[in-house]
């Protein structure tokens, strides 16, 4: 029964998000005679801007890396196996890169669809490497909760879900290198 649809990663997040929109229309159909009634239609706007700056982002990144990579794909849950695909063979930093934005996209795409518990509560706090990271929307940062993990200020550590992206790659990483020597 379970074709892979418990597989949780950046292209599974922005089709679900895709989908959603693609459910949820800010306009209506364009054939319908009843007009949209959908109370959150900012909501699904904001939706549509992330998608399409998510996948805009990637696109740029590979292209950059890689001029030859010709058209992008036209779903945009696509673009992270195309981008892989194009990058094979750039620089390692290159593709480091690659790595750490298609998981900082994993993270923001889960954040957008309210499940930052499930994709932030796993990591460590980079600054005092224990549990109990949570999602701060008003500040669009990580929160550590341990009161004892505070800058000179006194004032509770945060990081951004690009420095998390990077840690999670580089001990990703490391990981490899361990398993294979
Ligand atoms: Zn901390």
């Amino acid at each position: 029964m379970n074709h892979g649809d418990d597989t949780d990663n950046a292209t599974q997040r922005l089709r679900q998000l895709s989908t959603y929109f693609r459910e949820h229309p800010v306009t209506g159909p364009s054939v319908g005679h009843a007009p949209s009634r959908t109370p959150a239609a900012p909501l699904h706007l904001a939706t549509l801007d992330h998608i399409t700056a998510s996948y805009a982002e990637v696109v740029e990144h590979t292209r950059s890396a890689n001029p030859d990579a010709g058209p992008a794909p036209a779903r945009a849950d696509a673009v992270y196996d195309w981008a892989r695909e194009h990058t094979a063979h750039a620089d390692e930093a290159v593709q480091q890169r690659a790595a750490v934005i298609e998981y900082r996209q994993y993270l923001e795409h889960a954040i957008r669809a309210g499940d930052w518990r499930k994709v932030i509560r796993p990591h460590r706090c980079p600054e005092c490497r224990t549990f109990g990271l949570m999602w701060k929307d008003e500040m669009q940062r990580v929160l550590c909760t341990n009161t004892r993990c505070v800058d000179r200020d006194g004032f509770s550590t945060t990081v951004t879900l690009s420095r998390l992206a990077h840690e999670h790659v580089a001990k990703q990483k490391s990981l490899q290198q361990v398993s294979a020597t």
